[in-house]
């Protein structure tokens, strides 16, 4: 059975009158996939990550993810977005470690065993090339580097499910296809299941083993094709 099923959903926001998000969208991930989702501004691709994440309720249509309806906010989903929105009161270890205080099992492990939670962050960083910067402040670091922290922030209880939007759509493209580069490691490393959405067709094409085509036409937006593209090897 897939790892995420969306079937028939509809989203208006703001009730009957509202605008028209997702008509009748469609579409399954398999576990250990990796989606990437492109379309036009405004053709609903935040609103398919909302409801995935289970952040706001489809007006109608079933989203299920690992054989569950989803009807609250989603544990086993990391997320991370176009900006790094790292707490800046917090060092860049403590912006990682933020899922082990709010996500069951860890929470209640937490004080006891913080010491090997942290040893996890810190490899974790490492990987990303953020090693001796764990003591920080956010603004002390460059935005590619910020991005960097959020997506160890995202990966770091091992989410089943890491949701990606545009998270590199606001770095300069040295920075973003270095980053590329970060998330296949890491990818490979913690086979999550990843839906990411890009405007970035080269990206999609990068990272992914499945592209989805969403289109916007008035008052009509959905899934219109599905390419299927072979993954660099690296
Ligand atoms: P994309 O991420 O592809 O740019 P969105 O999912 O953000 O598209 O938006 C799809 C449509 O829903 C747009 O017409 C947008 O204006 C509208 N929309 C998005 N978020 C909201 C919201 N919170 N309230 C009302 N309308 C929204
Ligand atoms: P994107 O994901 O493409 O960066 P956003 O999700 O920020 O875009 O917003 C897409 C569109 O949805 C914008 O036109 C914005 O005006 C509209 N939108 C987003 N959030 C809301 C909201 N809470 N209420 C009304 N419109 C919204």
């Amino acid at each position: 059975r897939p790892f995420v099923e969306i079937d028939r959903v509809w989203m208006r926001y703001n009730g009957t009158g509202g605008t028209l998000a997702l008509r009748n969208a469609s579409l399954t991930v398999e576990r250990e996939e990796f989606v990437a989702v492109v379309g036009p501004s405004g053709c609903g691709k935040s609103t398919l990550m909302r409801l995935v994440t289970g952040l706001w309720p489809a007006s109608s249509g079933s989203v299920i993810v690992a054989g569950k309806e989803v009807d609250r906010p989603l544990s086993i989903a990391g997320m991370a977005f176009q900006n790094p929105t790292l707490l800046p009161w917090r060092s860049i270890l403590n912006n990682v470690m933020l899922p082990f205080e709010v996500v069951e099992p860890h929470a209640g492990r937490l004080r006891r065993d913080r010491a090997s939670y942290e040893k996890q962050c810190l490899e974790l960083l490492e990987l990303v090339g953020l090693k001796g910067f764990e003591a920080k402040n956010p603004w002390q670091l460059s935005g590619g580097m910020q991005q960097r922290a959020s997506l160890c922030r995202a990966l770091i209880h091992q989410p089943q499910l890491l949701m990606l939007d545009e998270p590199f759509a606001a770095l300069d493209v040295f920075t973003r296809e270095d980053l590329w580069s970060v998330l296949q490691n890491l990818w490979m490393v913690r086979k999550p299941t990843v839906i990411l959405v890009t405007h970035d067709l080269r990206e999609a094409a990068f990272l992914a083993d499945r592209i989805l085509v969403m289109t916007s036409r008035p008052g009509r937006i959905m899934i219109e094709r599905k390419v299927e593209l072979p993954r660099p090897r690296t």
